[in-house]
C-alpha cells in the first residue's frame, strides 16, 4: 500500500450545513471525496471515520488531519480548549473538541483553522493567490466570514478575525426598503447587510434568482464594496478573492470592483487598485474548492511541523 510519492493527508471542510471531506497527497491528486449532512457531533464524525476506513482500505493510511471548520475555534495551542468549536450558535456544536475526536479514530498531525483561513491558503497555495501576501479571502454567502494569509502563515491573532462583522453604511435601499441589519450582535455589520438571507429579506427573492439588472446587484455591491474597503485599509492586501453563493449573483463581481475604486476614491494609489482592479478583486481559483484545497494544505503543513 505505501509509495514513496508525497503523503496522502485528509482535508475536511466542515461546515455549518455540511462536511467536505477529501483524501489525496495535493489540491492536484485529491482520490476521494464525501459530502456529508452537518447533523450533530457523534453522527457526522462518525460519517467522517465511516468514509475515511473506507479510503485506508483503497489507499493506504493518511498520515495528517487539516480541518477548516465553522467557528468561532479555539486556535491558539496554548489554550486548554485548543481544537475546539466555542460559541456557535449551531445547536449541538457548542464547545465541541473537533481535534480530539479525530484522534479518537488516529492520533495523527492534525492543521486546525477556520473554514475561511483554510479557503484563503488552498487558494495561496494553488489558486488565484499564489504569490499574494498578504491575501484576503472573503466568503459571502449564508454569513460573511473573511480569512487572511500574513507572511505565508494563517492569520490569527488574539481570537481571529472576523471580517463578517465590521461595520459598514447601511445599504443604499436601506431607507426605502426599512432594511436592517441582520446581525443579531450589531446594528449595521457587513453580515448583517449582504449574507444571503439578508438580501433575500430586503428584496423578497433569493439570491440565486435575482436577475443582473435588479437593483439588489447594485445595492449588495455598494455595501460589500465599503467593507472591501475597510479590509484594504487595515490589511493591505496584495489580492482580495470573493467566494460564496452570493457571489454567484450575476453581475455582482464587476459592479463591487468599481464601488470599491470609488469608495476609496483615489486615496490608495496602488496601479493593482487604480489600473488593474479586474485582477485585485476576483473569483476563487479553485471554484468551490477553495475550503477543501486549504483543508489539504493544513495537513500537510501540520505534517511538516511534526
Ligand atoms: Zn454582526
Amino acid at each position: 500500500m505505501s509509495s514513496s510519492g508525497p503523503p496522502l493527508v485528509a482535508g475536511i471542510e466542515a461546515g455549518g450545513t455540511k462536511f467536505n471531506v477529501v483524501v489525496g497527497t495535493s489540491h492536484e491528486d485529491i482520490r476521494a471525496r464525501a459530502r456529508i449532512n452537518t447533523t450533530n457531533p457523534k453522527e457526522t464524525i462518525g460519517e467522517v471515520v465511516k468514509f475515511l476506513l473506507g479510503c485506508k482500505r483503497r489507499f493506504g493510511p493518511v498520515s495528517a488531519f487539516g480541518i477548516g471548520s465553522f467557528g468561532p475555534l479555539d486556535l491558539d495551542p496554548k489554550s486548554r480548549t485548543y481544537g475546539f468549536i466555542t460559541s456557535t450558535p449551531k445547536k449541538g456544536w457548542q464547545h465541541f473538541d473537533f481535534v480530539t475526536a479525530l484522534a479518537a479514530y488516529a492520533r495523527l498531525p492534525t492543521g486546525f483553522d477556520t473554514d475561511v483561513n483554510a479557503a484563503a491558503l488552498g487558494e495561496y497555495s494553488w489558486g488565484e493567490g499564489i504569490g499574494a501576501d498578504p491575501l484576503v479571502y472573503i466568503t459571502v454567502g449564508t454569513g460573511v466570514g473573511g480569512g487572511a494569509i500574513l507572511n505565508g502563515q494563517p492569520l490569527h491573532g488574539l481570537v481571529h478575525p472576523e471580517m463578517g462583522h465590521i461595520h459598514v453604511p447601511a445599504p443604499p435601499s436601506g431607507e426605502v426598503l426599512f432594511a436592517n441589519c441582520q446581525c443579531p450582535y450589531h446594528k449595521s455589520c457587513l453580515e448583517g447587510y449582504v449574507c444571503g438571507p439578508a438580501i433575500a429579506a430586503r428584496w423578497g427573492v433569493r439570491t440565486d434568482r435575482i436577475p443582473d439588472d435588479h437593483p439588489a446587484v447594485e445595492d449588495t455591491a455598494a455595501t460589500l464594496a465599503h467593507g472591501l474597503a475597510n479590509i484594504i485599509l487595515t490589511l493591505s492586501p496584495r489580492k482580495i478573492i470573493l467566494g460564496g453563493g452570493v457571489m454567484k449573483m450575476r453581475g455582482l463581481l464587476p459592479q463591487v470592483r468599481s464601488h470599491l475604486v470609488k469608495v476609496l476614491n483615489g486615496y490608495v494609489t496602488a496601479p493593482a487598485i487604480l489600473h488593474d482592479i479586474d485582477r485585485y478583486v476576483v473569483a476563487p481559483g479553485l471554484g468551490d474548492d477553495s475550503g477543501v484545497a486549504g483543508a489539504i494544505a493544513l495537513a500537510i503543513r501540520a505534517l511538516h511541523k511534526a
